[in-house]
């Protein structure tokens, strides 16, 4: 499979990512909510001035879940999802809002600050991630796809099994160090700490599925 490499300025932010400090990495779930919430305010405002789609507020949701033994955690929402092409364009290069954020920041040397107080977007996986996985189908499409990466090498896109519209993000968790103990983040406590800190803003429900073990 052919392995694309990211934008220029994309891999700058990645390099930032990988260079953060412990203490700053849990808002990269700040940062996967909102995205996965402004999918779902996509597929809620097309479903309100659509009636092809059929209303349903339960089926908005955002839902965590943690894997233990894989040393997984996996984002997944109902939200509006991504075509191959917007995988191509979201994904890999630095377009959109949080991202500009950045862009306006890129003078400033030590990018602790920047982590912490701008959104820093979906590259922030990669500061407890040494694989992210996108797999997704967008509305009104009859193709899914899956978007993977180690943040170093580039990107793959492949076709994917998804019957349901959304995205479902998966972390596999950088292995710890002396310091780092990513492992803290499969912790139900710390997560739901994590996730109560950030998630103020969200108004659709956020399922933490704790089954997994
Ligand atoms: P921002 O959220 O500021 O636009 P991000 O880096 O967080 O920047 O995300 C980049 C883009 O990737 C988003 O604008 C959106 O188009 C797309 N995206 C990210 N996560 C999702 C998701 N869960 N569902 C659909 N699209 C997404
Ligand atoms: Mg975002």
């Amino acid at each position: 499979m052919e392995k694309k490499q990211f934008q220029a300025e994309s891999q700058r932010l990645l390099e930032l990512m990988v260079n953060a400090i412990y203490s700053q990495k849990e808002v990269f779930l700040r940062e996967l909510i909102s995205n996965a919430s402004d999918a779902i305010d996509k597929m809620y405002y097309k479903a309100l001035t659509d009636d092809s789609i059929s209303f349903n507020a339960d089926e908005f949701y955002i839902k965590i879940s943690r894997d233990e033994d894989n040393r997984t955690l996996t984002i997944a929402d109902t939200g509006i999802g991504m075509t191959k092409e917007e995988l191509e364009t979201n994904l890999g290069t630095i377009a959109e809002s949080g991202s500009l954020n950045f862009k306006n920041a890129n003078e400033i040397e030590d990018g602790h600050d920047i982590i912490g107080q701008f959104g820093v977007g979906f590259y922030s996986a990669f500061m407890v991630a040494k694989k992210v996985t996108v797999e997704t189908k967008a509305h009104g499409s009859n193709e899914a796809y899956r978007w993977v990466s180690d943040g170093v090498d580039g990107y793959t896109i492949e076709p994917a099994e998804k019957t349901e519209t959304g995205t479902v993000l998966t972390i596999e968790l950088k292995d710890n160090t002396e310091d780092e103990d990513y492992d803290n983040f499969l912790n139900e406590d710390t997560l739901r700490t994590i996730i109560k800190k950030y998630s103020d803003f969200i108004r659709y429900p956020i399922k933490l599925d704790v089954t997994v073990q």
